[in-house]
């Protein structure tokens, strides 16, 4: 009986969900196919009043191929883009859409656990090599010492690179190397973070792990998404996040999994899974009460066996529309419709060139070589010989002493 209720609210919610690109008929065999399924970065002009929200990133801390950790884009019809975490492997999909670096300089971090950031390192660095010409932008929360914050993490986070950063400000501009970092309170209940050309997006608290975590909210030409960070189901989503057009919101592994998948023990298990993270049942709850045009329920190893359980968990209290992410999933989302589908790119995609010149290159002596005389004086001529021409050349195709 239970399970047949099941299978009837599954039915019941495919059938009711507006949500995927539909498709039309081909009429000939050597016409088209419709749109539909397939979203190829870089071919689609956004419209004005339009958001493009992209899955770059569905995963867990454990590394997987076919999932990197946290981390949405938001391309929003003004023309701006917003990075909502940078967990580590999401920078690879990031660039495999093909937009350049300096169009990717605002990031909102929930949190600071790794799968929520650990690919600043390779935004900062690759965006800095490749196009970027401008300092990142990073938004985060407080923690309830200085310590436990965003700016002391980024602080830290320069010091710790500070070999890479030194070596490459000898050959780079060190503009694009400094990262602005706005902190806010994580206390604040739906308290703006950033308001700007008819976006504004909002913070409220999320209970996960420690003080800090947060969820936002952003809001443009009356659509609103919620980007859900890692927390257990608290009342400021349940109040803030209520209307929205897509709700993202954490579900996670049940605790069977987190045992038999995951190497952790069930004590671990159930602390992790229903405690400081979402379960599949708790995400339901959720959607269930405030009711978003169409839910999205991510931070979980993606696969049929842990899906299916998943979903059937969601399924006991949710009816309505919802996806369950993965990486390059995309929503087109207006006030006409909310349409998925998914990326297609070659993996030999990466970011292309944008239309800002990079700024030049520190005058030469200005600052300290980073190289000493003795291993200079390791040099082997004969490869120096071999390049000179095409040096010479380049040089003088370039105006360059
Ligand atoms: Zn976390
Ligand atoms: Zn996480």
């Amino acid at each position: 009986m239970i399970r047949m209720r099941l299978i009837l609210l599954i039915v019941s919610a495919l059938s009711a969900s507006v949500v995927f690109a539909a498709g039309a008929v081909v009429k000939s065999p050597t016409g088209v196919a419709p749109d539909r399924y397939v979203y190829y970065p870089g071919t689609e002009a956004l419209k004005k009043d339009e958001i493009r929200l992209i899955a770059c990133g569905t995963g867990l801390p454990a590394a997987r191929r076919d999932q990197a950790a946290t981390c949405f884009l938001a391309e929003i019809g003004n023309g701006d883009k917003f990075l909502f975490d940078v967990g580590t492997g999401s920078i690879t999909n990031v660039a495999a859409l093909m937009i350049p670096y300096d169009f990717l300089d605002k990031v909102f971090l929930t949190h600071l656990h790794t799968d929520h950031w650990g690919d600043l390192a390779t935004l900062w660095a690759g965006g800095w090599t490749a196009g970027r010409t401008k300092p990142l932008q990073v938004w985060g929360p407080a923690g309830a010492t200085p310590e436990m914050g965003t700016a002391y993490a980024i602080e830290h986070f320069l010091k710790a690179y500070n070999w890479d950063a030194t070596t490459r400000n000898f050959v780079l501009s060190a503009e694009p190397g400094k990262i602005i970092v706005k902190e806010f309170d994580y206390k604040a209940v739906n308290a703006v973070v950033y308001e700007k050309n008819g976006v504004t997006i909002r913070s409220i608290p999320a209970i996960h792990a420690g003080d800090g975590p947060v969820s936002f909210i952003l809001e443009y030409a009356g659509l609103k998404v919620v980007i859900g960070g890692d927390t257990f189901p608290n009342r400021w989503y349940i109040e803030h996040a209520r209307n929205a057009d897509l709700a993202i919101h954490e579900t996670f592994l049940t605790p069977t999994d987190l045992v038999r998948l995951y190497g952790q023990s069930p004590a671990q298990a159930i602390a992790v899974g229903t405690q400081i993270h979402t379960s599949p049942q708790a995400f339901g709850k959720v959607m269930s009460t405030i009711k978003p045009r169409h839910a999205v329920g991510y931070h979980f190893f993606n696969e049929q066996a842990t899906h299916d359980h998943i979903l059937l968990g969601i399924r006991q209290v949710y009816s309505g529309p919802l996806s369950l992410a993965v990486d390059n999933m995309v929503w087109n989302i207006s006030k006409d419709a909310i349409v998925e589908r998914m990326i297609v790119s070659p993996d030999q995609a990466w970011a292309v060139n944008g239309p800002n010149k990079p700024p030049a290159p520190p005058a030469r002596g200005s600052i300290p070589d980073p190289i000493s005389d003795f291993i200079k004086s390791g040099r082997w001529q004969p490869a120096e010989a071999a390049q000179a021409p095409m040096v010479d050349k380049f040089k003088k195709d370039n105006d360059l002493k």
